[in-house]
């Protein structure tokens, strides 16, 4: 059996992890199948924005820009004259220059701006992130004398282009897109870059193209976890109830052997001469074995009990009866059966409530809290029997001063068949139906019962029963 379960868990663990890899290769295969759309929708939509941008005469994405460097470069020239013979100052002038190359392509362009303007015409997202990638940076002396601030090792391998060439992205890139192919050639500088655009949030606008087919797949991931853990769960009640059944089955040999050993022993002894001699022992001999065959009757009454409250349904005759009156009776009958076995106080306020039942099976509810209440305490006994009314329910609180049970325990003691430590500790005898028949009982009036304990300290049954 547990090596059956193990396989169903270890089976069904692999069956969801299959389902979730299939999963995520399928949804991954949309989302690179969703990116490189968006890559080829924007790529297209971008050369329109280049082409329409070149119909525009009057229009120059980098007239600020040619501005800015023309003034700079007429600046910074002659000063690279003066010091060409020193090499760090110079690679340290190469660099600012570079750098303030690259900071004006980047701020003072209007390309960026215009084709923000084209995406949002046609209906597209327009924000994306702008990258300039410089190929090619050059300063030119008086005479033509060349200083090379900056040349990527790429630049070689790159077709030659004209300053409005449109051109596709580097082989293998597919997440920025290359809008514009510049060269501007000026009279000291020239300077080779490329213009990139790449989709800020392109992870949310491929979410949202996949939103439905994500949205099932971990739908569908769910329902299987649902549906593997719902069946676990059965599996695992089954195996707890079977354990019962066979604690109860082996409760049950127990409670049985008791008596009937008995009634063996005294049946020996009565053969011995001794015995048979002396009247007063084969009276008592007799005594023995007429209660432990009363035992013996009650218990098997009771298995045939256990099988008529299973098969029929129950039959409640109820009647409006004064619950104050129903509770004394029961309380004194049962503190007559046991001998004085506890000390019972009692307390009600029903207030005259006339509740609606079956007395012999309230009885029996009752009986049972009672009897567990003496049952499961050690010495000196006391039960506090509480009853109250309000509007619509009946309260009936019976607390102990016993050993109390475990918050474990307390989930399960209403269940068919359980006991508390369960297995075959017969220091408290019991057959684990006593509860079970009380919610039942509770349950068949409309009504029910809970449990509040405390390991050592004692345990409150409180009934509620509407009237
Ligand atoms: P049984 O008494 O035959 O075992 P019950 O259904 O009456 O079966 O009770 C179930 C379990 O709940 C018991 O085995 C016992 O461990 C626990 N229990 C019930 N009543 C009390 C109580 N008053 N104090 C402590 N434990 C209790």
């Amino acid at each position: 059996m547990m090596h059956k379960r193990n396989t169903i868990l270890l089976l069904g663990i692999f069956a969801i992890l299959v389902l979730i890899t299939g999963q995520y290769v399928i949804i991954r295969g949309l989302w690179k199948q969703n990116d490189e759309m968006l890559y080829l929708r924007y790529r297209s939509l971008s050369q329109e924005a280049v082409n329409s941008l070149r119909g525009i005469r009057s229009f120059d994405p980098y007239d600020t820009v040619t501005f800015i460097l023309n003034d700079y470069s007429e600046k910074v020239v002659p000063e690279l004259e003066t010091i060409r013979d020193n090499p760090t100052k110079m690679a340290e002038r190469k660099q600012d220059i570079f750098a303030f190359f690259s900071k004006v392509l980047d701020s003072e362009q209007d390309l960026s701006g215009y084709l923000s303007k084209y995406f949002v015409n046609m209906g597209f997202e327009k924000d994306f992130n702008h990258r300039i990638e410089i190929s090619n940076l050059d300063m030119i002396g008086h005479n033509q004398d060349t200083f090379r601030i900056y040349r990527a090792e790429s630049f070689f391998n790159r077709p030659f282009a004209d300053r409005t060439e449109v051109s596709t992205a580097p082989k293998g890139s597919k997440s920025s897109i290359l809008v514009y192919r510049y060269r501007l050639v000026r009279t000291n500088y020239n300077i080779f870059f490329e213009y990139y655009i790449d989709f800020s949030d392109k992870r949310k606008m491929i979410l949202q193209e996949i939103a439905w087919s994500l949205s099932m797949s971990i739908f569908s991931i769910l329902i299987v976890l649902a549906i593997f853990i719902y069946t676990y769960r059965n599996l695992m009640e089954e195996k707890r109830l079977s354990n019962l059944k066979t604690d109860f089955i082996n409760n049950m040999t127990h409670e049985l052997k008791t008596p009937l050993a008995t009634i063996t022993v005294a049946g020996k002894t009565l053969e011995m001469d001794k015995i048979r001699s002396d009247e007063s022992m084969i009276l008592e001999t007799a005594r023995l074995i007429g209660k432990q065959s009363v035992h013996l009757n009650q218990l098997i009454n009771m298995i045939l009990e256990i099988s008529m409250w299973e098969r029929t349904q129950f039959q409640l005759d109820r009647k409006k009866i004064d619950i104050g009156e129903v509770m004394n009776d029961i309380v004194s009958s049962f503190k007559t059966g046991c001998g004085n076995c506890a000390e019972l106080n009692e307390k009600y306020s029903f207030k005259g409530a006339k509740a609606d039942i079956d007395v012999v099976y309230f009885t029996t509810l009752i009986n049972n809290l009672l009897s567990n209440a003496v049952k499961y305490s050690d010495k000196d006994t006391r039960i506090e029997i509480e009853g109250m009314a309000d509007n619509s329910n009946i309260y009936i609180k019976i607390a102990d001063n016993g050993i109390g049970i475990s918050k474990t325990d307390q989930k399960h003691i209403f269940d068919k068949f359980y006991r508390a430590s369960s297995g075959n500790i017969h220091k408290y005898k019991g057959l684990g139906l006593g509860l079970y028949y009380v919610r039942k009982i509770a349950v068949a009036h409309g009504g029910d019962v809970a449990v509040s304990s405390k390991p050592g300290k004692g345990s409150i049954f409180t009934v509620t029963l509407p009237y």
